[in-house]
């Protein structure tokens, strides 16, 4: 046992601070309120089912959250995604997690943003996280934490990106309820913690 492994117990279910200036867009649902949290911090530290990397194609570790993924888990990992040929826009792998407290990574590969946001990259992110989710509930596991993919080095504006990643899982969760127990958005900068309690309120309402 690791003092500094975060277990699901440790992470609590997403609930408003304060109150919300942005109107809500969807309607109150209790029952999937209770399967969202918002973790600040680190999430190779999260000892839950699975925990998405934004990767690159090759998959072969690279910087970010990508790295420290790699860093955490070892050179097994690195081993187990050099036979998995690369991995496209959109799409997610998942492997083994090995040193990191999660059960498995499932890696995706976020679209990279030149200039403005256009259709096919809004549509590459929300593939990212739905196939995450996919991949997750195809392999029967119900916890699973999702980084703010492609918002780094790869460009995309957090505050388009967190749109996305919000309404992809709002409607997965809502067709896929009884297949999930939580989805964790795990913030590493404040500025997205702060992005993300916003917008939680709006996707997430309370009643
Ligand atoms: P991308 O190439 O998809 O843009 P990055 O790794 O550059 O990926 O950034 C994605 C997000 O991951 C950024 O918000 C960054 O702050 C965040 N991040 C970096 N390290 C970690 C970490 N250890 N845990 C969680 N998030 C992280």
């Amino acid at each position: 046992y690791r003092i500094d492994f975060i277990p699901l117990e440790k992470i609590p279910v997403w609930s408003p601070s304060g109150d919300s200036s942005c109107k809500p867009q969807y309607k109150v649902d209790e029952e999937l309120n209770k399967k969202i949290s918002l973790f600040s911090g680190d999430i190779t530290k999260l000892e839950i089912d699975a925990i998405a990397n934004a990767a690159n194609k090759t998959l072969l570790g690279g910087g970010g959250v990508d790295g420290a993924i790699h860093r955490g888990a070892g050179p097994l990992l690195r081993k187990e995604c050099a036979t998995l040929n690369g991995c496209e826009t959109g799409e997610a792998k998942i492997t083994g997690a090995y040193g990191l407290p999660a059960k498995y990574v499932i890696h995706t590969v976020g679209p990279i943003v030149h200039g403005s946001v256009g259709e096919r990259e809004e549509q590459a992110l929300r593939n990212c996280y739905y196939n995450c989710l996919h991949t997750a509930t195809k392999n029967h596991l119900r916890t699973v934490a999702f980084p703010c993919i492609s918002t780094g080095v790869y460009g995309y504006p957090p505050d388009q990106a967190v749109k996305v990643a919000l309404r992809t899982v709002r409607e997965y969760l809502e067709q896929n309820h009884e297949k999930l127990d939580r989805v964790i958005f795990c913030v590493f900068l404040k500025s997205d913690k702060e992005l993300y309690e916003t917008m939680l309120s709006a996707y997430f309402p309370q009643g």
